[in-house]
């Protein structure tokens, strides 16, 4: 019914083809507003299975399939809301060798894993193949989001050049965080996915949102694409994924 979308919309949605790395607390939900828009083929990847203590926040997933791969898990929930979407489960760690391998045959990749080594791996991947991605990343009370154009706009190594020392990597990633707030995050990761699809609205190229939720605040932040960026700058210096530059 919106104008925007119209029955030429759905039928792009239909036809497209979403990769979503990870089923937590970022590809839970959106995983489920990109099912339940009739996106339809999505690709979900994840390696793990489901936990009691993961249910807080990641809502593909619920005490029936605990000990499940989530993969399964979550495959089961969307399909159980939308039939008509295609899920492609895949349970793999995302690595350097196979990351090409997943992204191939998909026009979106929606970052929504949990670690920084994997998310710099899938910013070099989508750069060096030219693929179009929603990056979104949690920690505690804040979430940041972001929309990737290879060449056209910044890319994550434009801002952040390199990945934090490992300890701080180590105390960042088990800070924990208020199921709330990557509900929040992953739900406009999959609007910026259909905004991409349906070529409508602005998404955020060039730009970083970031959302506090303990003050209930967004800010967007410019990030200029850098020239000197090592994987989209003029002079590259990662050319290839090499598993030793993400270990
Ligand atoms: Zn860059």
């Amino acid at each position: 019914m919106l104008p925007e979308v119209g029955e030429d919309g759905q039928e792009k949605l239909f036809n497209a083809r979403v990769l979503v790395i990870g089923v937590g607390g970022l590809g839970s939900p959106a995983g489920y507003y990109l099912t339940a828009a009739g996106v339809g083929n999505l690709t979900i990847v994840d390696n793990d299975q489901v936990d009691l203590s993961n249910l807080q926040r990641q809502i593909a997933h619920s005490t029936k399939t605990i000990g499940m791969p989530k993969v399964e898990s979550a495959r089961a929930m969307f399909e159980a809301l939308n039939p008509d979407v295609r899920i492609s489960p895949v349970r793999q760690r995302v690595t350097a060798e196979n990351i090409s391998g997943l992204i191939d045959g998909h026009d979106i990749v929606v970052d929504c894993c949990d670690n920084f080594a994997t998310r710099f791996l899938i910013n070099d991947a989508c750069v060096l193949l030219g693929k179009r991605l929603v990056s979104g990343a949690i920690l505690r009370f804040e979430g940041q989001l972001t929309t990737i154009l290879p060449h056209e706009g910044h890319c994550y190594r434009c801002e952040f050049e390199d990945m934090p020392p490992a300890d701080i990597m180590h105390s960042l990633q088990t800070a924990g965080l208020v199921g709330a707030v990557p509900g929040v995050i992953g739900t406009l990761q999959a609007l910026e996915v259909l905004k991409l699809i349906l070529g409508k609205g602005d998404v955020l190229k060039e730009h970083l949102l970031i959302f506090d939720g303990l003050k209930t605040r967004f800010r967007r932040v410019r990030v200029p694409r850098n020239p000197e960026c090592p994987v989209c700058g003029n002079k590259p210096r990662i050319i290839s994924l090499k598993t030793e530059i993400y270990s």
